[in-house]
């Protein structure tokens, strides 16, 4: 994988290594810490988290989701169908891998232990001989064999401790998501008359996180935002390409990390904030404008993104 195209640890702006520029690590002997996480990442252009740059439009510093290892492309490849790893267990959006075809699957440290390519094992999950596996070695124990990215992820949602905050999970309706959707980009016309005459950041960021939970919850989320600019740079008219994903909704990922970077400057700049707010909504209502069955199905009263964190 070329580093250059990378959403790693090694390219992120939060590895102290990287401090002064992302990339700097590249060219020293320096210690990849975790500013966000406040960990040391081992391999870390091998290691993956939803804070970095390419995969956080609004620059949150605290921690989304797990920290993520790659994975064997060689590994038994089971479908993981919208988060449904087995009839009941079901993984929410913010603890599934990245959605884009990379070939190198992730999957999430166990209690802060890496999971490790490894060769041939019995699977912990399905009980079947695997050539290639993902292990475990969890301290005072012998090797933890998975076939497969699903199944290493059922068994972690299923028994580590870190796992926790998404075990018991449901799906949200995709009713109560669209309506909140729709909710949310009328709010955003006022947040932006608010912020123009005030330059008051928060109440902006807290509508544009909510926005960016309703996003994931419909697994429109964590784009890589790099290359949906690149996607729509080269195809402006076509759909996601390998993304499964509607460039609207690219578009909009996009505009999302604009106002991201523009709130960061102090103070920042109005025109271009509102501009790109702008052209966040005009995204989204093409969105529903392609996806009529959406609209009509709307029927919101619950505003669950507001306890998106
Ligand atoms: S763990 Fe996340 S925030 Fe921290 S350095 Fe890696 S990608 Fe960046
Ligand atoms: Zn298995």
């Amino acid at each position: 994988m070329a580093v250059a195209d990378s959403d790693s640890c090694g390219t992120c702006e939060f590895n102290a290594a990287n401090q002064g520029g992302a990339g700097r690590a590249l060219h020293g002997s320096v210690a990849y810490t975790c500013q966000v996480r406040g960990t040391d990442v081992d391999n870390p252009f091998w290691t993956y988290c939803y804070n970095h740059p390419r995969r956080n439009p609004l620059l949150v510093t605290t921690p989304r989701g797990p920290l993520w290892a790659a994975a064997s492309p060689r590994l038994r490849q089971i479908p993981l169908e919208g988060g449904h790893l087995t009839e009941r267990l079901y993984l929410p959006p913010e603890a599934q891998p990245p959605p884009e075809g990379n070939r190198y699957r992730r999957v999430p440290y166990f209690e802060g232990v890496r999971p490790l390519d490894s060769d041939e094992g019995r699977c912990a999950v399905c009980g079947e001989v695997a050539e290639r596996t993902i292990a475990l070695r969890l301290p005072g124990e012998g090797r933890r064999c998975f076939c497969s990215v699903t199944h290493y992820l059922q068994h972690w949602l299923e028994h580590a401790a870190d796992a926790e905050p998404y075990r018991g999970r449901r799906p949200v309706p995709f009713d109560i998501v669209y309506g909140d959707l729709l909710a949310l980009g009328e709010e955003l016309t006022h947040a932006e008359a608010e912020f123009a005459s005030t330059l008051d950041k928060k109440p902006l960021l807290e509508l544009l996180s909510g926005l960016e939970g309703a996003l994931v919850q419909i697994g429109q989320g964590y784009m890589d935002i790099a290359a949906a600019e690149q996607l729509l740079r080269a195809a402006p008219r076509a759909n996601g390409g390998d993304m499964p994903v509607s460039r609207h909704i690219l578009r909009a990922w996009v505009q999302m990390a604009r106002v991201g970077a523009a709130l960061r400057e102090e103070p920042p700049d109005r025109q271009l904030v509102s501009g790109a707010l702008r052209d966040v909504r005009d995204a989204l209502s093409r969105f529903f404008l392609a996806e009529p069955d959406k609209e009509r199905r709307i029927e919101s009263g619950k505003r669950w993104w507001q306890f998106w964190k």
